[in-house]
Parts: structure tokens; sequence; C-alpha cells
């Protein structure tokens, strides 16, 4: 019993101490070594978490540089003993650009040099462990570390280019570091630097093109901008230009005037505060400046002139050179003659030639008071508006002188007139004189004549007859370009036909032409002066008769047209060739078949034109060669007017 009894304890007390042999021996050191994984793991966790959260996505390498800088410095927190170092590839050397640990001065000895130790983590891309430094103890930067007492050391390259990494973060410690633990912190760290290196790159690369193509772009819409400023400009130019030709072709015909408008107008353009014109005096050899300026008061003085002699002064050399001149500054300018620019207060100054045919005639001188104020575009344009000048002041000079001419000629006019009046006044009264006594030696009143008498007298009588007429229609055409005194008064045309119809009937009778009238029963009153309007259709009719064939027949109408009573006379002779009908009306114009054949003065048209145009009429032929001429004639009607009035041609 006892022997069992102590068999069974000395068995229990076997098991228990096998028991607790076997959890001293496997289980406490696997749940211990379970722990520290578990804390290991939990460590790492809480490492990864936080990398992650302060984790973005770099957009520079110094960004980059930063965020590695950082996740290193969060390693070094978990494993302070470690010594952290990041190395660059530069040239085929590594660049110690970053230390996690004091090392003072010693640490700015460690630049450029070379380990085959990363060359060979670059080149794997794969952590290289080294322990104990022994066997390269020659090397500088093993003879490094082991000043500073590190023994051991895992060199973790990241960041690929090309076939090898740029980069590569050495962990270094006294002691042999716990590998189990440190890999996975070094592992995610590589694997994170690498993503985030891909990442950036990427980045690096779209925000570089996107930089890219903002400067493109920058530079296509500063393009865009300085084309539009520049269209803006151009339309400027343009308008101002039409606003000069306006000005020009305007109503200015006076020089003045207009060169005034063409200045005011580049003055405001050019935002200027004085613009002159200086044209060349060639007799005194000087440049004045013209009426007319821009901006300059009634101070006599800014009218100055300068000789060509002056060349300190920029509008004389602008003058003899022709180069256009431009200052920012002309009050100081050696360039400039200081006392005009004071004068004008201006301190930036234009200067342009205004060229005609080749030849300098003169130079615009436009200025302002504010400094550096004009471009060298606005001087181009300065330059094409200065040619427009030029033909401005050369039409102006040709109006002038045109006008002039014209005044001359309107004086030259009214002597002629006057000498015609006198001249024909004093030849009228012999010639009536002769004719009279013609008449009574003809009527042989004062004794008896023989046959030749007679003839010679006769022809005397008629050659008296045709000085007469000439000397009336001259008269006629001297009063009609004076102020002839017409009659208006209410007339009836077919009264004025009658009656030059009785005045011609002698002259038709002798040529044994028909005249025959036709007019409309309800013909309109006329308001005109029935005795030149008599003159007009006898002159019409002595011309059909003179030029009709013997036999033949005239025609004399007059119908309402509208507001306006037109008379025609209308006959069968040789008509009128087209290229002389455009003269017929012109003063001593005779048709070139005609003239020495059939008498005339060539002074019957003109008159009778100038009496319908004093009448606000129009007068005008149709005819054909071999088929007769219509001569028509229209005054309007008088409808309002009933009394008779008498007023001057002029005013009527
Ligand atoms: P004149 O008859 O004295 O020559 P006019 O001024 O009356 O001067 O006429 C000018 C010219 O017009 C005439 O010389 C003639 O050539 C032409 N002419 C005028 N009327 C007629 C007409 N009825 N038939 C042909 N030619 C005419």
């Amino acid at each position: 019993m006892n022997f069992m009894i102590l068999s069974v304890t000395a068995v229990l007390v076997a098991v228990f101490i096998i028991y607790w042999h076997f959890k001293f021996k496997f289980v406490f050191p696997l749940e211990s070594r379970l722990f520290l994984i578990e804390g290991n793991l939990s460590k790492f966790d809480g490492f990864v978490k936080d990398i992650m959260e302060h984790s973005y996505v770099p957009d520079s390498m110094e960004h980059y540089s930063e965020l590695v800088e950082n996740c290193l410095i969060r390693l070094h927190k978990i494993f302070p003993d470690a010594c952290i170092f990041t190395f660059e590839a530069v040239n085929e050397n590594w660049k110690l650009i970053n230390c996690l640990n004091d090392f003072g001065d010693r640490f700015a000895i460690m630049s450029d040099y070379r380990w085959d130790v990363f060359d060979r983590a670059a080149k794997t891309s794969e952590t290289v462990v080294v322990e104990n430094f022994e066997y390269d103890s020659a090397n500088i930067l093993v003879k490094f570390f082991k000043s500073l007492n590190l023994k051991y050391a895992a060199a973790c390259p990241f960041g690929a280019l090309e076939k090898s990494s740029r980069w590569i973060f050495v962990f270094a410690s006294p002691k042999a570091p716990d590998y189990d633990r440190l890999r996975p912190f070094l592992g995610f760290l590589i694997s994170h630097f690498n993503s985030l290196y891909a990442f950036s790159s990427r980045v690096v690369h779209i925000v570089k093109e996107n930089t890219q193509m903002k400067d493109e772009l920058g530079a296509v819409l500063h393009e865009l901008d300085m084309a539009g400023t520049k269209l803006i400009q151009r339309a400027k130019e343009r308008k101002a230009l039409y606003e000069v030709v306006t000005a020009v072709t305007g109503e200015h015909r006076d020089r003045k005037i207009g060169c005034a408008a063409v200045l005011n107008i580049v003055a405001k353009i050019a935002e200027a505060d004085v613009v002159a014109c200086l044209l060349v005096d060639e007799t005194k050899a000087e440049l004045a400046v013209q009426p007319g300026a821009y901006g300059i008061q009634k101070d006599e003085s800014a009218y100055y002139r300068v000789p060509l002699s002056d060349t300190a002064s920029s509008s004389v050399r602008t003058f003899l050179t022709g180069k256009p001149f431009i200052s920012g500054n002309a009050q100081d300018d050696p360039d400039v003659i200081r006392k005009y620019a004071c004068l004008w207060n201006i301190n930036s100054l234009m200067v342009v030639p205004i060229s005609l045919y080749d030849k300098t005639i003169g130079v615009l001188r436009v200025g302002s008071a504010k400094p550096n104020f004009f471009t060298n575009e606005q001087l181009e344009f300065l330059n094409i508006i200065a040619d427009e000048l030029a033909i401005i002041i050369e039409i102006f000079r040709l109006y002038d002188n045109l006008s002039k001419t014209a005044e001359e000629l309107a004086q030259l006019n009214k002597i002629k007139d006057d000498f015609l009046s006198t001249v024909s006044h004093e030849l009228k009264t012999p010639l009536t004189t002769i004719k009279g006594f013609v008449s009574v030696i003809l009527s042989g009143e004062v004794g008896q004549i023989n046959e030749q008498q007679s003839n010679f007298l006769n022809i005397v009588d008629q050659a008296v007859n045709r000085l007469n007429n000439l000397i009336s229609d001259l008269l006629d055409l001297s009063r009609l370009s004076g102020k002839v005194e017409m009659e208006f008064k209410m007339t009836d045309m077919k009264e004025v036909i009658k009656h030059s119809l009785d005045n011609m009937s002698f002259k038709a009778r002798e040529k044994s032409i028909k005249i025959s009238a036709s007019f409309d029963e309800d013909i309109l009153p006329v308001h005109a002066d029935p005795r030149w309007i008599t003159q007009v259709i006898d002159n019409l009719l002595v011309n059909a008769v003179k030029f009709s064939k013997a036999g033949s027949s005239i025609d004399v109408t007059a119908h309402n047209k509208g507001d306006v009573v037109v008379v025609g006379v209308i006959d069968n002779g040789p008509g009128i060739p087209h290229n002389e009908q455009k003269f017929i009306f012109e003063k001593f114009y005779r048709g070139k078949n005609n003239a020495g054949l059939v008498p005339g003065t060539g002074l019957g048209l003109a008159i009778s034109k100038s009496v319908i145009e004093k009448h606000n009429g129009k007068i005008w032929v149709e005819s054909k060669m071999g088929e007769g001429s219509r001569f028509y004639f229209a005054i309007p009607a008088a409808k309002t007017r009933k009394n008779e009035s008498r007023v001057t041609s002029q005013e009527s």
C-alpha cells in the first residue's frame, strides 16, 4: 500500500517536473518571443500608419527629399541607438546629404567618395548588410564609421535611376541590430521611397510639362495680346488717316484751317500737347512754324523761325537728313535746343520730315510734357501722317494758286465785259448814222443814183446789218454776263411763239420754208421775261431757217411736262455732228461744216443758253446728221406767282 502510494507520488512528482521543465524550456521562450513579435508588429504597424498618414505625392525633388528625411527621422525615433545616413549618387561618387545624429565638424569632411558596398546595393537595388567593417578597413568611409564606433550597417538603395539607384540610406549601429525586427522597417521604407519616387517623377514630369505648357500658353497669349494691341493701334491709325483725309477733302479750303484740322487729329491720336508743322522758306533759308499749330497759345514767339544753318536744332537736322528724330527728355537732351523745348514746355519730342515728290519741304514736330512718352511705333505712324500732310499742303498750295487764277480771270472777264459794252455802244451809234444815211440815199430822196451805186449801197447796207447784229449779240452777251435786269412776268408761251413766228415770216417766205406751230391748249403760264424768251425762239428759228434747204418745213412746239413747259424748234436741215453738239452753246463756236458758208456770229446759242439759265431752265439739242435738228428749252411753269414781279437776274 505504502509502496503504491509512494509510486504514485513519484509519478506525480515526475510528471510535475517534466511539465515545468517543458514549460520553462519551450513554452516560456516561445511565449516571450511571441510577445516580442506582437510588440514589434504593433510598433511596425504604428510606424507604417504614421508614415502613410504623413505621406503625400511630392511635386518636386526638394519635396521628395524632405519626405524621405521625415520618414527616416521617424525610423530613427524607433531605433534611437542607430545612426541613419543618406547618400546621393553624384558623378559616380557618393555624397553624404543627410545624417540623423549630430557628429559636428566630422560631418563636413564626409563628402564625395566611393564604397563598393554602395555600388553593389545601388546596382542590384538590394539591401546590403555589412557586419563588422574589418574586411575593408582602408576605406575612408569605413574608417569614419569606425571612428563613430559604428560596426554594423545596412545599405538600403532607393530611387531607381536608369539601371541603378540614386540614393542610399545607411542604417548603422555599434551593436549587431536585431535584423528580424529591423528588416520589415527597412523593407517598407525602401518600397515606400521607391513608389513615392516613381510617383513624384511622374508628377514632376507632369508639373514640368504643365509649366512648359503654361509658359507656351503664356507666350501665345502674350503674342495674341501684342497682336491685339497692334491691331487696335493699326485701327486707330487707320481711323486717324481717314479723319485726316476727310479733313482735307472736307470743306476746308483754307490752308490754315485745313492744316489745323490735321494737326488737331495728330494731337488727338498721339495724345500730344503740341503739334506743329514747320515749312521751309527757301528765300530766307529758314524753317518757319506754320499757323494752325496745335497747343501753341497766342504767344507769337512760339511761331519761331530757325535758320537752316542751325544744325543744333533737331528740326533742321531732320529736314536736312530726312531722318526722323525722337527724344524722351527733350529739355535735357544735347540733340535738342533747350530754348525751344522749354518754350513749348515739352519733354518728349518726335520730329519727322514732310516730303513731297522726293523733296523735303518741312518737318512735323510733335511734343508732350510727359517724359519718355512716345514710342518708335508712334514715330513710324507719324511718318505716314507726314506723307499725308505733304499732299494736303500741296493741295492747299494748288488750291491757293487756283483761287488766285480764278480771281484774276474774273477780273479780266469784267474788264473784257466793260470793254465790250463800251466799244459796242460806241460802234452802234455811228452804225445807226451810216444805216440811216444809206437808207436815205437808197430811197432817192437826195437825188437819183445809178444801178451800180444802188448795188454798192445795198452791199454797204447788208454789211451794216451784219455788223449791227454782231454788235447787238455782243451787247446782249455782255449784259447777260453782268447784272442784267429782267422783267419777269406771267407769260403765255403761245403769245411769245406767235410773236416770234411773225418776226420770222418774211425770212421764211424768202426761202419758201413753211413754219407750223403746235401747242397744248392748256399750256401753263411761265414766269419769264417775254422779250428775252422771244429772242431765244428767234435765235432758234433764225438758225433753223438759215440751215434748212429752201422749201423745207419747220415745226415749233410747246407742251406741258410736269411742272415745266418745253418749247421745241424742229427742222429738217443738215443736222449737227455728234462731236460738235457739246460745243455749239459756247460763245463764238461755229460748226465746222458751215463756218464761212452760212453767215453768223457763233453767239446766238450762247445767248439763248444764258437767257434760259437765268430763267432756271435748260436748253439742249437732239440731232442726227442728215435727219435735222431738234432744239428744246424747258422753263419752270409759274404755278403760284400770279402777280408780276421785277427782280434782277442774279436774284432769280
Ligand atoms: P451761228 O448760227 O451764228 O453760227 P449759233 O450760236 O446760233 O451761231 O450756232 C452755233 C452753231 O450751231 C452754228 O454755227 C451751227 O454749226 C450749229 N447750228 C445751230 N443751229 C443749227 C441748226 N438748226 N441746224 C444745223 N446746225 C445748227
